[in-house]
């Protein structure tokens, strides 16, 4: 006979979880048979004791069957996902997803919606008019046997110990743990369906991961999980010191996804979007070429294809905010220090991110560089614009703004954005 007592008790005093006691755990909270208290109990035990490999596989498995895993064997055609840990800026999945697609794997994304400095992908997808984020699992299929891709809200159904637990993980400071990091990534993206991942795991100023070595330590924990659960993963290990791009908002992400989508856009969202495509395709096993994709337009075809599809205009303007402020340079030299964490928190100051997690977050609001990392400027250049629909926010995000940049004389040298690959 097990009890929640003596559960929270073998992992308190630092011993393994039997199979049978994770499993039981995990089925009868998420049937609410197990207190909240006792949940947070255990969960504060395992960010103090860790898991070991086994006992965290038998974890992500009963949150996988806490649910329903997806099946996509009727889409015809390999199936693979992307999943980023997080940045500021990082709307990679936007142009990444209907590469992918035009290269000939069916991508099948679904999200969350996190909470965050800017909006989640769906956040941003959303700012484009008429576009739905919620399809039953019918039309995800469809969908993907169809258009090839969809980037859609994951439905209550799919991994729902996850839910309540991140819920509760959310409010007893026990969401910073490797495993219950892992696991809950790991859940959800195995019950999606997909054959095969590949994870954008990021570190520094504007990562849920300030350190690379922890970042790496759980790259290499969900890689193991993925390989565990039949699912061909890599993790790729990048750099969030900066954010990524030139932009950090809903809407005016899906600009600039529309700028890579049409040849252009800034080119450390170009590469790292072409590099995570190559080890899709790769895992998907298909043979299309991702710049050649790119290049020919095939992936912006994709875009609009699965824009349509889910009930957008892709030739619809993108809403603008009302009030913008410009940042001039306060100086002339290099930029040297573009800090992730405060653009990012500038965003949200200006209404791009939320505090809670039914806050609506603004479509419009959001922050633009026209400068990265050694990057030569003049003073009196615009440097930053700040967009708001309210003007009150320009204020409270300004000095932010000014103070994620730093201005030297020297150039300075820049640091590559992937700093590894773990593969299995
Ligand atoms: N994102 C998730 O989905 N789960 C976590 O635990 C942390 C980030």
């Amino acid at each position: 006979m097990i009890s929640a007592v003596d559960v929270i008790r073998t992992k308190r005093d630092g011993g393994a979880l039997s199979d049978d006691q994770v499993r039981w755990f995990i089925d009868q909270y998420t049937r609410g048979h197990v207190a909240d208290e006792q949940a947070a109990a255990l969960l504060m035990a395992i960010v103090w004791r860790g898991m070991e490999p086994g006992e965290l596989a038998t974890w992500t498995d009963a949150m996988i069957r806490s649910g329903e895993r997806l099946d996509l064997s009727a889409v015809g055609r390999p199936t693979v996902d992307k999943h980023s840990t997080g940045g500021v800026g990082d709307k990679i999945s936007l142009p990444l997803v209907p590469l992918v697609a035009a290269c000939g794997a069916a991508v099948p994304q679904l999200s969350g919606r996190g909470l965050g400095h800017t909006g989640g992908t769906l956040d941003k997808l959303e700012s484009i008019a008429g576009l739905r984020a919620a399809l039953s699992n019918d039309e995800v299929v469809e969908q993907l046997r169809t258009v090839g891709c969809v980037i859609c809200a994951a439905g209550p159904a799919l991994a729902p110990a996850d839910r309540k637990l991140y819920a509760m993980r959310d409010v007893t400071g026990t969401v910073e743990s490797i495993p219950l990091i892992a696991s809950s990534i790991m859940s959800k993206k195995i019950a999606e369906g997909t054959s095969a991942l590949v994870l954008d795991v990021k570190y520094g100023s504007g990562a849920f991961m300030r350190e690379a070595g922890m970042a790496r330590e759980l790259a290499e924990t969900m890689v193991g999980i993925g390989e565990r659960n039949g699912v061909r993963t890599t993790a790729f290990l990048t750099s969030m010191e900066s954010p990524l791009g030139r932009s950090a908002g809903n809407a005016l992400e899906v600009a600039e996804t529309l700028d890579v989508l049409d040849g252009g856009g800034p080119a450390g969202i170009v590469s790292l979007t072409l590099t995570l495509a190559a080890e899709m395709v790769a895992l998907a096993g298909v043979d299309g070429d991702p710049a050649t994709a790119l290049r020919s337009g095939a992936a912006r075809a994709k875009w609009d294809e699965m824009v349509r599809a889910q009930g957008g205009d892709p030739s619809a303007p993108l809403p603008e905010a009302e009030h913008m402020r410009v940042i001039e340079s306060p100086a002339s030299g290099f930029v040297t220090r573009l800090d992730a964490m405060d653009v990012g928190i500038a965003a949200w100051r200006l209404g791009a991110g939320r505090e809670q997690k039914h806050d609506a977050v603004s479509a419009t609001a959001g922050v633009t560089w026209t400068a990265g990392v050694g990057d030569a400027v003049e003073a009196g250049q615009p440097l930053l614009v700040l967009h708001a629909d309210d003007a009150a926010r320009l204020d409270a995000a300004e000095p932010l703004a000014r103070a994620a940049f730093t201005i030297g004389a020297e150039p300075v040298d820049v640091a590559p954005l992937v700093l590894d690959v773990i593969r299995s």
